[in-house]
């Protein structure tokens, strides 16, 4: 028997039609330069109509590009709706990526539009002349009349709105529509595309909210910190308007303070970022008081969370950070880290050292470890193997990148990331392929290191990279940022120490430098690949003899 159900395509209109109609006087804050911004959900939907008229009048048609060059606020999130349930597809730019990545990618998706926030516009001006296909700029600003700007044509985002209709008919789309894209930050190479499907989005946003997920219900007030052009913001904006959360959007500030003090006036439940924003923030605690009571848990994903930033946070603060793990290519979940009830009697020690770990596969996404031969690995949390994945909000192919062939073994995505699988399923990711360190033939999780070296009391931020070496291949090389009281008070030989009786003696790094900070991708993750160019001439000071 075929065709039992009603024909009622997921599609992400149905998350905006439900918010205007149940929650229409929940709040939506926005932190913007000129200060805060409120309004509801029902002035939001207002506002999303009038921006998918004035979409239309533009040109915008099915299936189009529309780019967005922006910081977290609440113009952007009008955008995030307008544009996929006008049939067009959101285009997140990435605003700190080389200037000549993005004309790529902006070309490459052939953008017909950008809508970016005035702040931003000089970054634009200056690649301009290589924007071909671009029919116009929209500029967001609070002042009254536009900055002065080379980009042409401009429109002004608010006379847009003033002028459009506020009512919308928002058409009939088919699920498997293209509803937003992203590129990752490109590594190495280019950029590669990722599109995402309603479907895609709906079922990842259902997920999302689950218990075991992030818990989302119409009680919380959501406060994405990652950028909303870092796959969605984690898909935190759609699953709070699926339950009708209160949002919070931060702007550009972004230093702990800033974050601290929004948390604490707006009541935030639920907050996520990246790694090195809560390294900042559990300085920031230690010599700052904040009521941050009301958080219930920050998300940590993107790069590893140490477990002692985990440990820190819950035992002085009270703070509970849950652990997460995904990809660009993933929309992004993939994996949760929440105990099992079960495991809740273990000693603290193996519950942290589970908390630490990235989790289990969220719902409807399968995973597996392969060794270099293509054979599955034990989930013993012990056998090394490059995670592989499959599910329904994962990307079939990149778009229109001959790159796909090599990221796809036989139906699954290759994460490039080298994982051990434990017997509860919970993933631990070793490091990336290219990150990880292989002296003498063995490998050595540069992840693990940094981690150990974090715990250490007086660091703030490491890195470990691997550097060629005469004889044993590549060895590490730690490069610590020690907290601003113990700059120059701190030695090589009290972090050896340190990790002495926490990691196996030939992982012990064959050098330690302080350095003033670890360089940054552009969301935020330790850059490796720029501090192995920083340290691309170095020499070891001494070989080892015995290691
Ligand atoms: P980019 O490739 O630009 O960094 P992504 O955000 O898509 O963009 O990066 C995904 C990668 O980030 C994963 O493949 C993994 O290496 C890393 N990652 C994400 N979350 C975690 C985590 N919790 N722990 C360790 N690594 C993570």
């Amino acid at each position: 028997m075929k065709g039992l159900m009603m024909e009622y395509p997921l599609t992400l209109t149905h998350l905006l039609e439900r918010v205007r109609k149940l929650y229409p006087h929940k709040e939506i804050v926005s932190r913007m330069p000129s200060g805060l911004h409120r309004y509801t959900y029902g002035e939001y939907y207002e506002r999303v109509c009038r921006l998918a008229n004035a979409l239309r009048s533009l040109g915008v048609q099915k299936g189009d590009r529309v780019a967005t060059f922006a910081w977290n606020h609440y113009r952007h999130f009008e955008l995030y709706f307008a544009v996929p349930c006008l049939g067009a597809v959101l285009h997140t730019l990435n605003i700190r990526l080389f200037p000549d990545q993005i004309a790529y990618i902006v070309n490459h998706a052939e953008d017909q539009l950008i809508f970016v926030d005035d702040s931003l516009i000089p970054v634009l001006e200056r690649i301009q002349p290589q924007l071909k296909g671009v029919k116009g700029y929209v500029i967001m600003t609070d002042s009254e009349r536009l900055p002065e700007t080379s980009l042409s044509p401009v429109y002004d985002y608010e006379a847009l709105l003033r002028e459009a209709d506020p009512h919308f008919e928002f058409p009939t789309l088919e699920e498997d529509d293209a509803a937003v894209m992203c590129y990752t930050s490109g590594t190495t190479g280019n950029p590669k595309g990722a599109v995402y499907s309603h479907r895609a989005l709906v079922l990842h946003t259902l997920v999302e909210c689950l218990p075991d997920g992030m818990a989302l219900g119409e009680r919380d007030v959501v406060l994405p910190i990652v950028p909303m052009f870092h796959v969605n913001a984690w898909g935190l904006p759609f699953a709070a308007t699926l339950v009708g959360a209160k949002q919070v959007y931060p702007g550009p500030h972004l230093h702990p303070r800033d974050i601290a003090e929004l948390i604490q006036q707006e009541k935030v439940t639920l907050t996520a970022g990246v790694p090195t924003i809560w390294l900042g923030m559990y300085e920031l605690l230690q010599s700052e008081r904040y009521d941050l009571s009301s958080l219930r848990t920050v998300i940590i994903g993107g790069s590893a969370a140490p477990r002692s930033l985990i440990e820190g946070f819950e035992k002085r603060f009270g703070i509970s950070i849950t652990h997460a793990w995904g990809m660009t290519e993933m929309s992004p979940l993939g994996t949760v880290s929440k105990l099992k009830s079960h495991l809740e009697q273990l000693p603290e020690e193996e519950r942290f050292a589970y908390r630490a770990k990235q989790g289990i596969p969220a719902p409807f996404v399968e995973l597996r470890a392969v060794d270099d031969q293509g054979r599955e690995v034990p989930w013993d949390g012990q056998t090394m193997g490059e995670l592989q994945v499959r599910g329904p909000w994962i990307i079939r192919s990149y778009y229109n990148d001959p790159r796909t062939e090599e990221a796809f073994d036989d139906g699954w995505f290759r994460t490039g990331d080298v994982v051990t699988i434990d017997p509860e399923g919970y993933i631990q990711i070793v490091d990336r392929t290219k990150d990880l360190v292989k002296s003498g033939g063995e490998w050595i999780s540069s992840v693990e290191l940094e981690n150990a070296i974090m715990a250490h009391p007086k660091v703030k931020e490491a890195a470990v990279i691997a550097l060629p070496h005469p004889k044993w291949q590549e060895r590490p090389l730690a490069c610590v940022v020690p907290k601003e009281e113990f700059k120059d008070k701190i030695t090589k030989d009290e972090i050896l120490e340190f990790l002495r009786d926490k990691v196996a003696k030939w992982w012990l790094p064959d050098e330690v430098v302080f350095v003033e900070e670890i360089p940054k991708t552009s969301v935020g993750k330790f850059d490796k690949k720029a501090l192995r160019k920083q340290f691309e001439d170095y020499t070891w000071p001494t070989t080892p003899d015995e290691i």
